[in-house]
């Protein structure tokens, strides 16, 4: 498993941890935004013969073609099997920047260095590198762990509140699926209020234990997947429209959906089921859509990768703080749990 460092000053603890590594040149690779906001951060540490790299941020670039471009530069940079690479971004950066990085020359170093709540809570732990491909999200990839993952709060400060909540939907489920207590002590109506360096540190720790335990998603790591199956239809949904929703906002209406469905398939009360709605509505607040929508939602989730056949299987909740996985749903029982949001 990846080494996680929390950093209270970001150019001085890279500093000294290149200092303990063995490498011939050093590559960093960021988007147009990273560059601008995060690289001059750590920018006075590097050695004078670092290059870099900067894409256009968003998803829509984490694709082939942007790999190819990675590819071409540290070829004619003259990278070698010694060369280190330090991804400097959220989670595209960290997907896309990895996977370049673990499959040129079969593999050379990289460091994460997440600058996304969303990527410092989730993305950066876990091993899992990829892109998108032909419309599928993460369709192409491997899993290889970085050197390390050094995740400075800092970073956070040049983050637009949007970015910030969505990363929040994703420390809200770790709660929900592992720890009631931690749940229950973010804060939902002052959301930005938060103690960001203690809760980024646990929603790691909660992450990491999971992976360890499954590092290959065969059994107990699908619990990380609640709130996604529904939650990626309506991203998929509302994809380039101006309705358009970030990942986390989208979660916030799947967990929604598949805590309904955990009250009626689990074992979730009914008084747990409105505890979470109410957290997640007041800080998401309400996406409407029409009724007529929903069949088409559903079609959606029948398209998630992380289901097999035609069987849905979900993660749904026994009680907040616990999750099981691999429970079938029927298309009508999704419907009803949709229908349950709208109302
Ligand atoms: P992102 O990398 O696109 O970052 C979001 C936006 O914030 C971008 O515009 C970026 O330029 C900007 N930004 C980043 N850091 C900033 C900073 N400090 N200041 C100002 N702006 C900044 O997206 P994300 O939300 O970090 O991650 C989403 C991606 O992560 C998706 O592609 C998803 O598939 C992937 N993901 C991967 C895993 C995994 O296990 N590998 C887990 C969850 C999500
Ligand atoms: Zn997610």
């Amino acid at each position: 498993m990846e080494t996680v460092l929390f950093s209270g000053q970001i150019a001085n603890d890279l500093k000294k941890f290149l200092g303990h590594l063995d490498f011939s040149s050093l590559g960093i690779i960021m988007d147009d935004n990273t560059q601008k906001f995060c690289l001059p951060l750590i920018e006075e540490i590097l050695p004078e013969s670092a290059k870099t790299f900067s894409f256009p941020a968003g998803e829509n670039q984490k694709n082939l073609e942007t790999c190819v471009h990675i590819w071409e530069w540290m070829t004619r940079e003259g990278f070698d099997r010694k060369t280190l690479i330090i991804n400097l971004g959220g989670g595209v950066t960290g997907d896309m920047g990895g996977f370049c990085a673990a499959t040129y020359k079969r593999g050379i170093k990289f460091i994460n260095i997440p600058t996304t709540l969303l990527s410092q809570v989730d993305a950066s732990v876990g091993g899992k590198l990829g892109i998108d491909f032909q419309g599928f999200k993460n369709h192409i990839g491997v899993f290889t762990q970085p050197e390390a993952v050094i995740i400075a709060v800092e970073f956070l400060k040049t983050l637009p509140q949007r970015e910030f909540r969505s990363g929040f939907a994703e420390v809200l489920k770790h709660g929900l699926i592992r720890n009631a207590d931690y749940f229950r002590s973010l804060k939902n109506e002052n959301w930005q209020d938060q103690a960001w360096q203690e809760i980024i540190e646990k929603s790691v720790s909660i992450k990491k234990d999971v992976v360890e335990k499954d590092p290959k998603e065969s059994g107990l790591r699908k619990i990380l997947n609640f709130g996604h199956t529904i939650g990626h239809a309506f991203e998929s949904f509302f994809l380039g429209t101006d309705k358009h929703l970030l990942h986390g906002e989208a979660i916030a209406i799947g967990m929604i959906c598949e805590a309904f469905l955990s009250a009626k398939k689990c074992s979730l009360s009914k008084d747990e089921m409105e505890e979470i709605e109410k957290s997640l509505l007041s800080v998401f607040g309400h996406v409407e859509f029409s009724e007529n929508d929903i069949p088409q939602i559903i079609q959606l989730c029948a398209q998630d990768k992380k289901n097999e056949a035609n069987t849905l299987y979900f993660s749904l909740l026994r009680r907040i703080g616990e999750c099981d996985y691999q429970i079938p749903v029927t298309a009508q029982e999704i419907h009803e749990s949709i229908q349950h949001y709208r109302s």
